[in-house]
């Protein structure tokens, strides 16, 4: 775990601009200044993995369905995906930034956070500029790459600073933006910025704070922590904390963030709880036969789910007693999707995962209790086989599997998605 100095830290956030495609484009520069895409093809139900910024110029976006794309922009062009290749391209790119610091979490494919906190110890923010700055030049001279990057006291103020830095340059080009957020400026940063931009606010809680006349991060700042906690539990003192800058997350490090997580990309969106909770009950079944395999027990049960409109939304629960059982991780996935999901909403995507591993050890039932206050350690690489086996499914699904692989990565992280499972496409 990161140390930190007291409360003052300095994190780097550093995103890959529009990272497909420049490694697309790195392959064949006859793509470059061209409105493309990388994804499946539409008539493979294909959504946009990424998009140039002559794309965007037009409308696309990521995760946008790939037939609306190309109705938005006709000329479009679509690069198939080659995900063994980015993910080799994002191993140099993370082995250079480790080179900075190994207190580095990879986001996803294409983002990492630094805490460069103990490097920049004195004149910490000017010092993490330079170092910023220092990042993106070697990215682009060693490895071609352009990236953006937000500096900043907490996480969640350093990325939201990259998008803020990404938003501001709007030339068609690759943004190449560096955004720094002074100490104590955190919340002044924030305040004009929409209630969407923090960390955990999606379209329903977004609604719900409008109609409670809460549209930006300032005006949540200035409502009651209390009131907030209320209305929207434990959550709420997050949302008072984040909306005041505030931040107390810190950088978890790969042997940190092992999880395992089983995904279904519905090919029809589902509305029936019947279909959801069965295939909810072969992914904790999956789940669990990982863990069985790897000899791990979990502390931690998560729920993914991605509506028709493509928002994700996500619930996870912290276990009493570390577990590889199936009928465990099921009963808490249950419980989640019934807090999140209403009924009659179109579900495109569902995805159980659990994190929190630790070792088994050679102990009764009855003493997990002892194993729950013991300190959860992460196995060495080598004890822990891959998870990401290549199953034997058909080019064509594996495809699929891939795209959604892929959204999944870039939404939770390239260490919360695994192809674990027996069943990855739904049957539905
Ligand atoms: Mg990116």
């Amino acid at each position: 775990m990161a140390s930190s100095f007291g409360a003052a830290r300095t994190i780097i956030h550093v995103d890959l601009n529009a990272f497909y495609c420049a490694v697309e484009e790195q392959n064949d520069p006859a793509l470059r200044g061209r409105a493309f895409a990388v994804g499946a093809r539409a008539q493979d139900r294909g959504v946009v993995a990424s998009c140039s910024y002559p794309a965007r110029r037009c409308g696309v976006r990521s995760a946008m369905a790939m037939g609306l794309a190309q109705r938005l922009c006709p000329h479009l062009l679509v690069v198939s995906p080659r995900h063994a290749h980015y993910r080799a391209v994002s191993a140099q790119v993370m082995e250079l930034l480790r080179g900075f610091t190994a207190q580095l979490e990879q986001l996803s494919i294409d983002e990492a956070f630094l805490d460069v906190t103990q490097l920049v110890a004195q004149n910490r923010i000017a010092a993490g500029k330079a170092l910023a700055l220092e990042i993106q030049r070697r990215i682009l001279d060693e490895l071609g790459l352009s990236c953006s990057v937000g500096v900043a006291s907490n996480k969640m103020v350093a990325k939201i600073a990259t998008d803020c830095g990404k938003a501001a340059v709007n030339t068609g080009h690759s943004p190449h933006a560096l955004c720094v957020v002074e100490p104590g400026q955190e919340a002044q940063f924030l305040a004009p910025l929409p209630v969407s931009a923090l960390w955990g606010v999606g379209p329903k809680l977004e609604a719900r704070l409008k109609d409670l006349g809460i549209e930006t991060i300032g005006a949540l700042a200035k409502w009651s922590e209390r009131d907030l906690m209320r209305r929207f539990g434990r959550h709420g003192a997050d949302l008072s904390q984040h909306a005041r800058g505030l931040d107390k997350r810190e950088i978890v490090t790969e042997r940190e963030s092992k999880s395992i997580s089983s995904e279904t990309t519905f090919t029809q969106d589902v509305e029936e709880w019947e279909d959801l909770h069965e295939a909810l009950q072969e992914q904790a079944q999956g789940v669990a036969l990982q863990l069985q395999k790897q000899k791990l027990h979990a502390t931690t049960v998560k729920l993914k789910l991605r509506w028709s409109d493509f928002s994700f939304s996500t619930r996870q629960t912290t276990l009493l007693f570390a577990t590889d059982a199936a009928p465990v991780i099921q009963e808490a996935a249950t419980a989640l999707l019934a807090r999140l999901w209403a009924g009659a909403e179109p579900v495109r995507l569902l995805g159980v995962g659990v994190s929190g591993l630790s070792p088994i050890r050679q102990l009764g039932l009855f003493d997990s209790v002892v194993e729950e206050a013991a300190p959860v350690e992460t196995p060495a690489p080598q004890e822990n086989p891959p998870v990401e086996a290549e199953p034997r499914v058909p080019q064509e699904r594996q495809q699929r599997l891939q795209e959604a692989v892929a959204l999944l990565e870039a939404r939770f992280g390239s260490d919360a998605v695994h192809r674990g499972a027996r069943r990855e496409e739904g049957s539905h």
